[in-house]
């Protein structure tokens, strides 16, 4: 590989908000564009988790501002961008991960339950790529949005229909988006991460039966580890994915291919 196609994985100069950063994958997610260069914007409900994440990149020789918004206000996502292009001077990277889920069968979703996971996973995604889009627009330099997807954007699993509504929404939305703004140089693509223990799924990985289940699904026969994501979305936000628009990855040690 010449020097020129290795400096195409860089993010050094770019500027990225990583929603849903307190914890978990958005985290790491931001502490890799972080390593890999970025200026990274940290966002989410908690202050206090924000200003833990915002430490420990400045720690590593990063850095991080953060950013307090509830994705499932539209105003909310156009306000964080705005603080973010404040902060940094622009935003060339989205990373849409804010993400909630809760399972219970579907003859017991209530309104709440559904307008809570659909705002958040797929309306909180919309309306913070278009603010990201309009400010990439203006800035006339392109840009790069991720979405993180998941197994349910593929498969059907029961008791969890109003998230993979959300994010069977979300794949779809990452195509639409990326035949939009291509004119725009706004390249949108998802990651679809497997099984991945953190908050959001701790409650699973309680059953051993279940993690047994499970891990009869992974080819690669172990759960992912966090750090496992974060090289594909180093690679999709920079220079080096400069031709690639409207996929999504699996992350999942072989899971998607092998249902
Ligand atoms: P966590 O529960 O650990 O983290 C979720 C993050 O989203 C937190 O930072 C939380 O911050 C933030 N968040 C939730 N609701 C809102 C909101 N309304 N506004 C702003 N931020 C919000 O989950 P994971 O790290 O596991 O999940 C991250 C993403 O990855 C999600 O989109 C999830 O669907 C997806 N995913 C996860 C998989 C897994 O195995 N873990 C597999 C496939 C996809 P705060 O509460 O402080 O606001």
């Amino acid at each position: 590989m010449t020097p020129k196609a290795l400096a195409a994985f860089s993010l050094a100069g770019r500027r990225a908000l990583v929603t849903g950063a307190s914890r978990g994958i958005g985290r790491a997610l931001a502490l890799g564009l972080a390593a890999a260069g970025a200026a990274v914007a940290v966002s989410g409900r908690n202050r206090a988790e924000l200003d833990k994440v915002v430490t420990a990149i400045a720690d590593a020789g990063g850095v991080a501002v953060p950013v307090v918004q509830d994705v499932t206000k539209p105003a909310d996502c156009r306000a964080g961008v705005a603080q973010v292009v404040g902060a940094l001077g622009g935003l060339d990277i989205l990373v849409n991960n804010a993400g909630m889920e809760e399972v219970r069968p579907s003859l017991e979703v209530d309104e709440a339950l559904w307008d809570r996971i659909l705002d958040t996973n797929l309306k909180g995604a919309f309306f913070c790529a278009q603010a990201a889009a309009a400010a990439m627009k203006d800035a006339g330099t392109g840009g790069s949005i991720l979405n993180i997807c998941s197994l349910t954007s593929y498969r059907g699993i029961p008791t969890a229909v109003p998230y993979g509504s959300s994010k069977t929404g979300l794949l779809g939305m990452t195509r639409a988006l990326a035949a939009e703004w291509a004119p725009l140089q706004i390249r949108v693509n998802a990651v679809a991460p497997g099984y991945f223990r953190t908050e959001l799924t701790e409650a699973f990985y309680h059953d051993v039966s279940w993690q047994e289940a499970m891990l009869r699904k992974v080819p690669l026969g172990r759960f992912g580890q966090l750090d496992d994501l974060t090289g594909a979305a180093i690679f999709l936000a920079s220079d080096a994915a400069a031709y690639i628009t409207g996929q999504c990855l699996g992350i999942d040690g072989g899971t998607l291919a092998s249902l």
